[in-house]
């Protein structure tokens, strides 16, 4: 079965994303446990976590349908101690969040070694991030998300994402996110049939399946390689719509949240619609 959703606003209080993706007609949905352009915001009330647990089970929403996302402002690999320290205490706050509102999951993007450190000491310095982390929480595991590979980003190579899993201690709670426009920016050609199929086999030889833990659903304003991340909505960019009815009609991407961050949200509705029309009969 697959689960379709958005990354819908938490406007007013996380209680309000499972209503809102509700109202998209979404099977799945994304959210920020707390405004994403800060480091730091007040706990969650009783009253919010409460309401946000109501409302998901009145949607029926399953935490494995839910696809939370960290502030961008952390980065796991900081060569520097201090502004580490900071994201590492950030990214626990964020996993915390996800363990009140009985989440299993968080996706996060890995991290920058902003020319400072080696790429491999910057994957063994965002793994050790995430064995500190797992070791202070409990049920919720940590979603690495593929990336378009701008800058000094790591993580645009599922050898990447294989070296950071390979130094985490407990790897029952380490998991990928594959965004499908950072993939192509970054140099997979999933836009074809032939590239997807080798793609994904790639991937599963690289990583494993068996740590997709979701997906993230977006077409590109940029070309193949160009390593810059900027969606577009589907059918609206570069990348045609043969990989979306690929993914809509491939078991390997069952039971996982499937999320749209295509930029124009007046499409979701439609674009879910879409997707699910893709399902062959
Ligand atoms: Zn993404
Ligand atoms: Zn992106």
């Amino acid at each position: 079965m697959k689960y379709i959703g958005a990354h819908v606003s938490a406007q007013g209080g996380v209680e309000n994303a499972p209503v809102n993706a509700n109202e998209i007609g979404a099977k799945a949905f994304a959210l920020f446990t707390k405004n994403q352009r800060q480091w730091f915001a007040n706990p969650l009330t009783k009253a919010s976590i409460k309401s946000f647990r109501e409302n998901c089970e009145k949607f029926d929403f399953k935490p494995f349908q839910i696809l939370p996302h960290d502030s961008y402002l952390i980065n796991l690999g900081h060569p520097e101690r201090e502004a580490l320290e900071k994201s590492r205490d950030s990214f626990l706050d964020e996993m915390q969040r996800c363990e009140q509102l009985g989440l299993d999951r968080l996706n996060f993007h890995p991290g920058s070694h902003l020319n400072a450190i080696s790429v491999d000491d910057c994957l063994k310095r965002i793994a050790e991030s995430i064995n500190i982390v797992l070791d202070k929480t409990r049920g919720v595991s940590a979603v690495i998300e593929n990336t378009a590979g701008q800058g000094t980003n790591l993580g645009h190579r599922f050898e990447q994402l294989s070296e950071i899993i390979f130094h985490v201690e407990d790897k029952s709670r380490v998991g990928v996110c594959i965004d499908t426009c950072h993939a192509f920016t970054s140099g997979y050609n999933v836009k074809t049939a032939e590239g997807f199929a080798e793609t994904f086999k790639h991937f599963d030889e690289i990583v494993g399946f068996k740590y997709l833990k979701g997906m993230h659903l977006n077409d590109s304003k940029k070309d193949l390689g160009t390593r810059v991340d900027r969606h577009d909505n589907l059918g609206a960019g570069l990348m045609g719509e043969e990989i979306f009815y690929l993914i809509m009609n491939d078991s390997r991407f069952d039971d996982m949240p499937l999320i749209l961050e295509t930029p124009d949200e007046s499409f979701w509705e439609a674009e879910i619609k879409k997707l699910y029309s893709f399902v062959r009969k």
